[in-house]
């Protein structure tokens, strides 16, 4: 009995100290809870989006900020030039609850142009400040999370045009020599929309830039041409050259397509540029004849981008043998169904015709970039020639050869057909500049080469390297 009473005794006063722990254990785990929210030691990391090494007067700075648990409380990013400290850009973050502001990341743009008059040129120094909601910041020191020096570069590079005279017409090219800084990342020459890069290295004179430049068929005559340079800061000079470019109409042709040419074309077309088979063959002719069109020229601007940066032909490029032309460069074509004209595009090469099935020759030396169905063209083969010169091959039966390979002026890459959008047996052929088509006849003129290019070439002392050695 007394010992089920004691039982019953310890029970009693047992019962009553639970609740007590019970709130001293919740009381706990409460503290614990919010000692690990809020005492989580990470503090925020800084990153840049790109590097800053030498920045202009519309350069930014871009700031991503990150942090994991309570979130950021503020930011800052300084500048300092000269002892002098600005800052640049500064922001706060109100908590959202009490963890903090469950601010995890955020991306911080800066234009170096809010630093306004107090921008002068040289070097400086970025840095990054920021800080969470941790109970742990009033602990810390106030240290920036990133520091990087970089240069406020606000001069352009000097750009100089070396060769005197420039003659082209509508729709051709010319050849051009000039010199440009050391810190110019990129140089050439800007006509309207069109950039065609120049190339170096290929004179003692590291500084001394060549570069091919077009008027294309698109544009007026009268567009300015301008040697332009830009430098790492964004910093870019433009220097007008005077160029004489000699206007040109070109011919308006008429096409006529019959319903057995549609029914003949449109599939194939579609079909081999996996596209959807259109049920209506008209409009499918004109998606081809349009979209597949852009989608083709688009495809050889990819393929162009980047050219050997030498001169790789050889004398006048070689034309299709034997052949007589069935249309020009730059015809204006209008294409007429049932008795309507139903859409209008620009030829942008030659139709040479021979005999079906003819062996498609090499123009000049070069390195084959593209071998491939290249939609409009059907079967096309690209050359390199380099200095951004390429020759294009379309509506092959069949080609032999394959990118990278080397092939020599005169060597056969292939045989005409009718693949892609072609009426009939014919070689399509192209030389483009950088994928910008331009008339090949002056490709075709061993003179035109030599007093436009090879001319200009030997005014300058070459580079011994070997690298400037024609193959
Ligand atoms: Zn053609």
């Amino acid at each position: 009995m007394a010992r089920q009473a004691r039982q019953r005794g310890r029970r009693a006063s047992g019962a009553g100290r639970w609740p007590v722990l019970g709130v001293a254990l919740a009381l706990a785990a409460l503290i614990a809870y919010v000692g690990w929210v809020k005492l989580e030691p990470r503090r925020p990391v800084a990153e840049l989006a790109h590097p800053i090494t030498a920045l202009g007067r519309d350069s930014t700075i871009d700031v991503t900020l990150r942090d994991v648990g309570t979130g950021l409380a503020w930011s800052r990013i300084e500048i300092e030039r000269n002892g002098t400290t600005t800052v640049l850009a500064s922001a706060r973050y109100p908590a959202e609850t009490w963890r903090g502001s469950g601010l995890h990341e955020t991306a911080i743009s800066a234009p170096l142009a809010a630093l306004g008059g107090a921008l002068g040129e040289g070097s400086a120094t970025l840095r990054v400040f920021a800080g969470d909601y941790s109970w742990l910041r009033w602990f810390r020191r106030d240290s920036a999370l990133l520091e990087a020096p970089f240069a406020i570069d606000l001069t352009p590079p000097t750009i100089e045009v070396l060769s005197p005279q420039h003659y082209l017409k509508l729709g051709g090219l010319d050849f051009m020599l000039y010199k440009t800084a050391p810190d110019a990342l990129r140089s050439g020459v800007a006509v309207d929309r069109y950039f065609f890069p120049g190339t170096a290295g290929l004179f003692a004179d590291p500084a001394i830039h060549v570069a091919f430049f077009a008027v294309p068929q698109d544009l007026d005559a009268k567009t300015a041409v301008k040697a332009i340079a830009e430098d790492t800061a964004g910093n870019r000079r433009e220097v007008p050259f005077h160029a004489v470019v000699k206007p040109r109409a070109f011919a308006n042709r008429t096409l006529d397509i019959d319903d057995p040419f549609l029914a003949r074309k449109v599939p194939e077309i579609l079909d081999a540029s996996r596209l959807p088979t259109q049920p209506d063959l008209v409009a499918g002719y004109l998606y081809v004849n349009r979209t597949v069109r852009q989608n083709s020229e688009a495809r050889i601007k990819e393929v162009t981008r980047t050219s050997a940066a030498k001169p790789r032909w050889d004398g006048a490029f070689l034309r299709q043998p034997n052949s007589a032309p069935l249309a020009g460069f730059g015809d204006r074509r209008s294409y007429r169904h049932d008795g309507a004209i139903i859409d209008t595009q620009t030829h942008l090469g030659y139709d040479l015709a021979s005999l079906r099935q003819a062996p498609v020759v090499a123009a000049s030396t070069g390195t084959v970039v593209f071998a491939d169905y290249l939609g409009i063209y059907g079967n096309a083969v690209i050359i390199d020639h380099g200095l951004g010169i390429f020759s294009l091959y379309g509506h092959l039966s069949a080609s032999t050869v394959t990118p990278g390979q080397e092939v020599q002026r005169g060597d056969t890459i292939g045989r005409t057909g009718e693949t892609g959008l072609a009426g009939g047996d014919h070689l399509h052929f192209s030389v483009m500049l950088y994928g910008v088509h331009v008339d090949p006849v002056e490709w075709w003129d061993g003179k035109w080469i030599r007093d436009h290019v090879t001319a200009k070439l030997e005014q300058y002392p070459r580079a011994t390297a070997t690298a400037t050695r024609d193959e």
